[in-house]
C-alpha cells in the first residue's frame, strides 16, 4: 500500500461532530450580521503579495515572518495566501468603486494563513469572522462594531467578565504618534541595557511594538514608558470620548489599556481587543480598530474605516472551556429498510417527508448487504432519531408503514397508511 498522506502541519481537518459546532457558530454569526445590517463579502484567498506588504507595513510580524508567499510558476506573479482579510476587502471595495454611493457595512467568514509555530489556539490555517464598516467616520460606528462583539458573546452563551472582557485604547493620529514615538525612543534608549534583541531591532523601526512584548524582564521599562494617550490632541480625545460614552450608555464595561497597540501599521484612533484568560497565552479572541489611512494607502479614494477580526478556533475553544452545550440536531426519522425490495417505496416516502421539511436518515446497504433488522435498529438508536419508520414486507403489502418512537419506550408502535405520511409530517413539524 502507498504511504498515507497527511495534512500540512498546523492545518486542521474539521470533521463531524466537531463541524456541527462550526455550523452552529456560523449560523449565530450570520444572524447577528443580518440584525446589524452587515452584508457578506467573499474575496479571493490568494492576493498579490504587494497588497499585504503595502497594507500591513514592512515591519510587522505578519509581513516579516508569517506570510505564505510564493511565485506563480506559470507567470512569475508574486502571490500570498491571505494572512488577514481587511486588506483584501479594501482592495475589492476600491477595485469596484463600492464606496461611490456612501458607506458600506460588510462581513466575511473564512480561512487565513500564517506561518507560525502551531499550538493550542494558534494554527497555520485558521479561520476568522471579520466585520468592516467603510466610509463612516465614527465614533458611533466604532461603538456599534464593539457592541456586535458583545451581542455575539451573548448569543453564544459566553459571559462578559467571566469569559470575555473588553480592552480599549486610542492610537490617535500620525502626528501625535510621531511625538509619542520620539519620547518612547528616548525612554528606551535611556534603558538600552534592558532591551532584548527583538526590541533593539524595533527601537528605530517600530518602537510602539516594543510595548507589545511578552518578555517578562522588560515589563518594568514598558510600564514606565510614556503613554500615547498623554500625547493625543483635542480631536482625537473627543473621538475617544465619543466611543466611551456610547459604550457607557449601554452599560458595556471595558478596561483602558494604554499598551494595546495592535500589530499592524494601518490603525489609528480607536483600537480594541476582546480578551479571555481561559485560553492561556492565546488571550486575544477578537481584535479591531479604526484604519482611516488604509484605503488611500492602497490606492483608493480616501475614506474612513473601522473593523474587527475574530479567531473562530479560539472562540470555539472558549465555548468548550465554558462548558456551553452546542445543540447537535439528530435526524427526526430513521428509515429501517429490510432489503432491496422495500427500498423504492421507502425512498419515495422519505422524499415526501423531506420535501415537507422533516429530516430523514434512510438506512443504506453496506458491503455486506442491508444487515439484520436488529443491526438497523441499533443504528437507528445511535443516530438519535425520534422515530423509526419500518418498511416491513407485511406492512408494505397492506399499503402501510410501521412507526416506532425511539425516545419513548412506553409509546405503542403504530402503523401509518402510506398516503397519510404527508399528514404525519405536518404533525411532526407542528
Ligand atoms: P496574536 O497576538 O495572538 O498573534 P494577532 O494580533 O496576530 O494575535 P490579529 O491579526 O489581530 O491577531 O487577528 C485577529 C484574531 O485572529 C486574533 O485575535 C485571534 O483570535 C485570531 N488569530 C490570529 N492569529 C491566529 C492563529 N495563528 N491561529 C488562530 N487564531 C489566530
Ligand atoms: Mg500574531
Amino acid at each position: 500500500m502507498a504511504d498515507a498522506l497527511r495534512a500540512v502541519k498546523g492545518m486542521n481537518d474539521i470533521l463531524p461532530p466537531e463541524s456541527a459546532r462550526w455550523e452552529w457558530f456560523e449560523d449565530k454569526v450570520r444572524a447577528l450580521m443580518r440584525r446589524y445590517g452587515y452584508a457578506n463579502v467573499r474575496t479571493p484567498i490568494v492576493e498579490p503579495t504587494a497588497l499585504f506588504v503595502r497594507g500591513l507595513g514592512e515591519v510587522t510580524d505578519i509581513v516579516e515572518k508569517e506570510m505564505y508567499s510564493f511565485e506563480d510558476a506559470m507567470n512569475g506573479d508574486r502571490l500570498t495566501l491571505r494572512p488577514e482579510n481587511t486588506a483584501g476587502v479594501v482592495r475589492a471595495m476600491t477595485e469596484h468603486s463600492f464606496l461611490r454611493d456612501g458607506g458600506k457595512r460588510l462581513f466575511y467568514i473564512g480561512p487565513m494563513f500564517r506561518h507560525e509555530r502551531p499550538q493550542k489556539g494558534r494554527y497555520r490555517q485558521f479561520h476568522q469572522v471579520g466585520a468592516e464598516a467603510l466610509g463612516y467616520a465614527g465614533p458611533d460606528v466604532d461603538a456599534e462594531l464593539i457592541l456586535m462583539g458583545r451581542a455575539l458573546w451573548r448569543d453564544l452563551g459566553l459571559v462578559e467578565g467571566r469569559d470575555v472582557a473588553l480592552e480599549l485604547n486610542s492610537l490617535g493620529q500620525a502626528d501625535e504618534r510621531v511625538r509619542h514615538r520620539a519620547a518612547l525612543i528616548a525612554h528606551f534608549e535611556a534603558h538600552a541595557d534592558r532591551l532584548d534583541e527583538d526590541a533593539r531591532r524595533r527601537l528605530q523601526s517600530n518602537p510602539l511594538r516594543i510595548l507589545d512584548s511578552k518578555n517578562a524582564a522588560m515589563q518594568p521599562i514598558i510600564e514606565s514608558a510614556p503613554k500615547l494617550l498623554d500625547f493625543l490632541g483635542a480631536e482625537s480625545l473627543a473621538h475617544f470620548a465619543g466611543v466611551r460614552s456610547a459604550l457607557d450608555a449601554v452599560g458595556l464595561a471595558y478596561r483602558i489599556n494604554p499598551r494595546l497597540v495592535r500589530g499592524l501599521d494601518y490603525y489609528n484612533l480607536t483600537v480594541f481587543e476582546w480578551v479571555t484568560d481561559r485560553l492561556g497565552a492565546q488571550s486575544a479572541i477578537c481584535a479591531g480598530g479604526r484604519y482611516d489611512p488604509l484605503i488611500a494607502q492602497l490606492g483608493g479614494k480616501p475614506a474612513p474605516a473601522v473593523g474587527w477580526g475574530m479567531g473562530i478556533e479560539r472562540v470555539l475553544l472558549l465555548v468548550q472551556e465554558a462548558a456551553i452545550e452546542v445543540p447537535i440536531e439528530p435526524p427526526c426519522v430513521y428509515a429501517v429498510v429490510p432489503g432491496p425490495a422495500a427500498a423504492p417505496t421507502a425512498m419515495r416516502v422519505c422524499e415526501t417527508l423531506r420535501a415537507a421539511g422533516v429530516s430523514v436518515l434512510m438506512h443504506a446497504a453496506g458491503e455486506a448487504g442491508w444487515g439484520s433488522l436488529k443491526a438497523q435498529f441499533r443504528r437507528a438508536d445511535a443516530s438519535g432519531a425520534r422515530y423509526a419508520l419500518i418498511f416491513g414486507d407485511d406492512e408494505l403489502a397492506r399499503g402501510e408503514v410501521a412507526c416506532k418512537s425511539l425516545r419513548d419506550a412506553s409509546a405503542p408502535q403504530r402503523t401509518l397508511a402510506l398516503e397519510a405520511v404527508a399528514g404525519w409530517a405536518s404533525e411532526l413539524l407542528a
